[in-house]
C-alpha cells in the first residue's frame, strides 16, 4: 500500500499522539497516525486515571485513550498499526519507512512516540520476562494470585503497581535504592497504609533467580548501607524505575539530549523545520496524560501554521 503526499503524520497513539490527531483533523489536514508497538501508549497498561480534568469520578486509562481515538477518527484521521524504523528528515517531504519496508512521505511530521519502560540491566532479567518478569502490572498482576510480588521503584509508578498488585499478591515487597522517594505525597502515603505492603528501602537487586529453572523463584537484595546480601522468595518480579524516549529512528537528526530526549527548539518546534515534537518524547519533567495531550494540541497548531505558511 503507498500513499500519495500526506499533509501531517503522526507518530505515536498515546495522549500526545491522539490530541494532535483530533487537531490536525479538525484542520482539516487528514492527519495519519502510526500506532506504535503500544497502542494507546502509556495510558492503554494503566487503571484508574484519578486527575485528568473532566472526569469528576476518575476514568479508566484504556477507555479515556480509546474515546480521544474515537474523536479524532470522527474528524477524518487515519490510524494505522505499525511503526516507523527509519525517518529521513534531510529533505522535505519527509520519507519515512515502516516496518517491512514500506514507504511514506509527508509535508509535517509530529513525533509523539513517547517513551518506554526503563529496564534494571540485571543480567536474567530480560530472559525471564513472561516468566515472571514484568514492567506492566495492570497486564500481568492476574497471573500472580496469592503469590509474592515485588516492585522495584520509588516513584509514582511503583507505588501505583504495588498499589494495584496488592490486590492480587499474598504480599507486596516494595524495594527502593534509597529511602527518599520521588513518589507524590499522596501516592507514598497510599502504599504505605496498605497492609500488604512491605516496604524494603536502600536495597537493591543484585540478581534474579536461574532463568533454567523456568520461572522466577527468588530474588538476590543487598542493603547499600549495611551491604548485608540476602535472597527473598519471589514469584512475582515488577519493574518500575522509570522511562526511556522512543528516538531511535531520529538520532543523528534531530537534536536528543544524553538521555535521548528531543531538544525543544521553542514551542513544539524541533531542530528540523517542519517536525515537531509532543508528549514524553520530548518532556522528561511533567509526564502527565494531561501536559502529554496540550503538547499534542501545541504540536497540531503549529503544524497547521506551518503548513499554512507553505501555501498548503
Ligand atoms: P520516576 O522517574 O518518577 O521514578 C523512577 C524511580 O525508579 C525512582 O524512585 C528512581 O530512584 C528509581 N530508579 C531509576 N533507575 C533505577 C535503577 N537503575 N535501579 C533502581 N531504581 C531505579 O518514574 P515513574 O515511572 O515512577 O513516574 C514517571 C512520571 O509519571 C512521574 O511524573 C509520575 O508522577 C507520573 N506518574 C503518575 C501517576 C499517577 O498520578 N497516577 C502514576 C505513575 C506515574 P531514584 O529516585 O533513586 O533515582
Amino acid at each position: 500500500m503507498s500513499h500519495s503526499l500526506l499533509n501531517v503524520v503522526v507518530l505515536g497513539s498515546g495522549c500526545a499522539g491522539n490530541t494532535a490527531a483530533i487537531y490536525t483533523a479538525r484542520a482539516n489536514l487528514q492527519p495519519l497516525v502510526f500506532e506504535g508497538h503500544e497502542p494507546g501508549g502509556q495510558l492503554s497498561i494503566t487503571t484508574e486515571v484519578e486527575n485528568f480534568p473532566g472526569f469528576p469520578e476518575g476514568i479508566q486509562g484504556p477507555a479515556l485513550i480509546e474515546n480521544m481515538k474515537q474523536q479524532a477518527q470522527r474528524f477524518g484521521a487515519t490510524y494505522r498499526h505499525g511503526r516507523v524504523v527509519h525517518a529521513d528528515l534531510s529533505r522535505r517531504p519527509f520519507a519515512l519507512e515502516l516496518e517491512g519496508g514500506e514507504k511514506v512521505h509527508t509535508r509535517t511530521l509530529i513525533v509523539a512516540t513517547g517513551a518506554s519502560a526503563r529496564w534494571l540491566g540485571l543480567p536474567n532479567e530480560q530472559k525471564l520476562i513472561g516468566r515472571g518478569v514484568s514492567s506492566c502490572a495492570t497486564c500481568d498482576g492476574f497471573f500472580f494470585r496469592g503469590k509474592k510480588i515485588m516492585v522495584i521503584g520509588g516513584g509514582d509508578s511503583a507505588m501505583e503497581e504495588a498499589n494495584f498488585l496488592s490486590r492480587f499478591g499474598s504480599e507486596v515487597a516494595l524495594v527502593h535504592r534509597s529511602e527518599a522517594f520521588r513518589a507524590s505525597k499522596i501516592m507514598l502515603e497510599r502504599a504505605q497504609a496498605n497492609p500488604k505492603i512491605v516496604f524494603i528501602t536502600n536495597t537493591i537487586v543484585e540478581d534474579i533467580s536461574d532463568p533454567e529453572k523456568g520461572h522466577v523463584n527468588s530474588v538476590r537484595l543487598r542493603n547499600v548501607k549495611t551491604h548485608q546480601v540476602y535472597d527473598r522468595e519471589v514469584d512475582g518480579f515488577f519493574v518500575a524505575i522509570g522511562h526511556i524516549p522512543n528516538t531511535k529512528p531520529f538520532g543523528g537528526q534531530l537534536d536528543l539530549d544524553a538521555d535521548g530526549y528531543i531538544i525543544s527548539h521553542g514551542g513544539a518546534r524541533t531542530n528540523v523545520s517542519g517536525v515537531f515534537h509532543a508528549g514524553d518524547v520530548q518532556d522528561r519533567i511533567y509526564r502527565q496524560a494531561i501536559t502529554a495531550a496540550g503538547a499534542g494540541c501545541m504540536a497540531a497548531i503549529e503544524a497547521e501554521r506551518f503548513l499554512e505558511a507553505e501555501g498548503h
